[in-house]
């Protein structure tokens, strides 16, 4: 079975996660969005009690550094809502802008809030992405009818993780997490993270690999 894990937005916290995996040298796939990164860091929202910093422009190489980056569009909008103009410059100019700072192809795409219809399914498909993954949770998630419809297990915080990692392994295919690193809001939740990483990459039948590698 190949393990693969998506995580979205490129924020503060994604320092601290991708040290964790690398200490446990787990691959993964980050989904950023290169309108949103400035010059310092940035506040975005406020989740719960938390506030959420962007990365700042130029820390980004050296954070992720190793793993897979995709698209997810250049400022994060709904995608079936923009005009054919503002849709192609969130998806093509991104992947250009991303590709010219980490100096590696960047063949995924990401929809920003899961949102897609077959005119951003094309815009992505047409900007020279490989793949495009939703929101939308199946078993399994291979072989797909569609690489612009690329499906996750569940959420990394799913009760139901340990279930659907077993069902994914039982038909030895791919088991995809997703999550946001904000999330991760108190020591008991990064300690459950660690756990869930070093479970996986102690299991022998458990593979770890970027998503892009499946296409
Ligand atoms: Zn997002």
């Amino acid at each position: 079975m190949k393990v693969v894990q998506s995580w979205d937005d490129g924020v503060v916290d994604d320092i601290r996660l991708a040290d964790l995996l690398r200490r446990h040298q787990a691959s993964a796939t980050f989904n950023l969005n290169p309108g949103l990164h400035h010059a310092g860091r940035s506040f975005s929202w406020r989740y719960g009690d938390k506030e959420v910093w962007r990365l700042s422009r130029d820390e980004l190489i050296e954070i992720y550094a190793g793993f897979e980056i995709a698209n997810h569009s250049l400022n994060h909008p709904n995608l079936p809502d923009l005009s054919p103009t503002d849709l192609r410059r969130e998806v093509q100019d991104s992947r250009r802008i991303l590709q010219e700072w980490f100096r590696q192809p960047v063949r995924g795409f990401c929809y920003p809030f899961g949102g897609f219809n077959p005119a951003v399914k094309e815009a992505v498909r047409a900007a020279g992405h490989v793949y495009a993954r939703t929101v939308t949770e199946c078993e399994p998630i291979l072989p797909l009818t569609d690489p612009f419809e690329f499906g996750v297990s569940c959420r990394f915080v799913d009760p139901s993780f340990w279930t659907r990692y077993e069902h994914a392994k039982a038909s030895d295919g791919v088991f995809c997490f997703w999550g946001h690193s904000y999330e991760l809001v108190d020591e008991a939740m990064w300690a459950e993270l660690e756990d869930k990483i070093a479970r996986i990459g102690a299991d022998p039948a458990a593979e770890w690999a970027s998503i892009e590698a499946l296409f």
